[in-house]
């Protein structure tokens, strides 16, 4: 039935413009056009959400607020202000940024010790009296959201000889190791390399202790300055003559080049993490050294 009544209707319709004499259009509204779909394939290059979780380092408390210090200050902290303000950066960058196999391994196994053990700190004080460094211990630094050093000290020479310059506040096993690496391996290298040289008098730092997150943002991991455990080394002070620390490049042949390569590689027997000028675009001008724990005591130097 609707087979033969449909030839009709058409006509009808379509001789409906000719009889009114009104241009409409042959046929009736087309159905709106749906919004092109794109079923092209899934990106590839898009995780699911497990896997892009998965690729996050996990094993770092991440405060989720910055530090609450004095609005100036944590304004200023914000800001890159000195080389050393970017250090965290660069540590997350190293070590954060999409790890494989082998930097899993260098993400830290345990958050530094809110509380130091009792005998390791007095053996660490010890041996740092017995080196020659001048210190002073200092009450513990609670700067809340995971910042903080449960026993301080504030140095202000390594060695009878060597200043640390300003003086820096530090853990004890952080001032340890550079006082430890300075009297056995840099001043020895210093003098190689310098003969002509006055002898190395100071360790210029550019940043002991600060409460911020790596990459001085708002949630994160916290950085290793934030416990005490980093320094960064700004120059070497020779009499009253200071050198900044270098970028040695491998062809570079200078004996400035050359102390510089060993530097960085003595730092490492000292330090777990080394990140020498130029390792990086924020380690163009300083050296970060810190002391975190790793698992299996991976050392990350570069
Ligand atoms: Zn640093």
């Amino acid at each position: 039935m609707t087979k033969t009544i449909a030839p009709t209707l058409v006509g009808l319709l379509l001789a409906w413009p000719i009889a009114t004499g009104l241009t409409l259009p042959s046929r009736g509204p087309l159905p709106q056009m749906r919004p092109e779909v794109t079923t092209s394939a899934p990106d590839p290059e898009a995780k699911p959400p497990e896997e892009a979780k998965a690729a996050e380092p996990q094993d770092i408390p991440t405060p989720q607020n910055k530090p609450t210090a004095p609005a100036g200050e944590a304004e200023e902290e914000a800001k890159p202000a000195s080389p050393a303000e970017t250090e965290a950066e660069k540590d997350e960058a190293s070590e954060g940024a999409e790890p494989d196999a082998e930097e899993q391994k260098a993400v830290a196994v345990d958050p530094p010790p809110p509380v130091e053990d009792p005998k390791a700190l007095a053996a660490c004080l010890a041996d740092l009296k017995a080196i020659g460094a001048r210190f002073e211990t200092d009450k513990a630094i609670d700067d809340a959201d995971g910042c903080g050093v449960a026993s301080p000290i504030t140095l202000t020479k390594l060695l009878p000889d060597v200043a640390l310059e300003p003086v820096a506040t530090i853990r004890c096993e952080t001032a340890l190791q550079l006082a430890r690496m300075t009297r056995d391996m840099l001043k020895p290298a210093a003098e190689a390399a310098f003969p002509d040289k006055p002898k190395l008098t100071a360790i210029r730092h550019a940043s002991g202790y600060v409460c911020r997150n790596r990459n001085s943002q708002e949630t994160g991991k916290v950085s290793e300055h934030a416990y005490g455990n980093a320094i960064d080394i700004a120059a070497l002070r020779f009499g009253d003559e200071e050198e900044p620390v270098m970028i040695a490049k491998q062809d570079d042949g200078t004996a400035e080049a050359a102390f510089q390569r060993a530097f960085n590689a003595i730092a490492c027997l000292y330090f777990t993490t080394v990140l020498s000028p130029g390792s990086d675009a924020t380690h163009q001008d300083h050296m970060h050294l810190d002391v975190i724990k790793r698992k299996s005591g991976y050392r990350y130097c570069r």
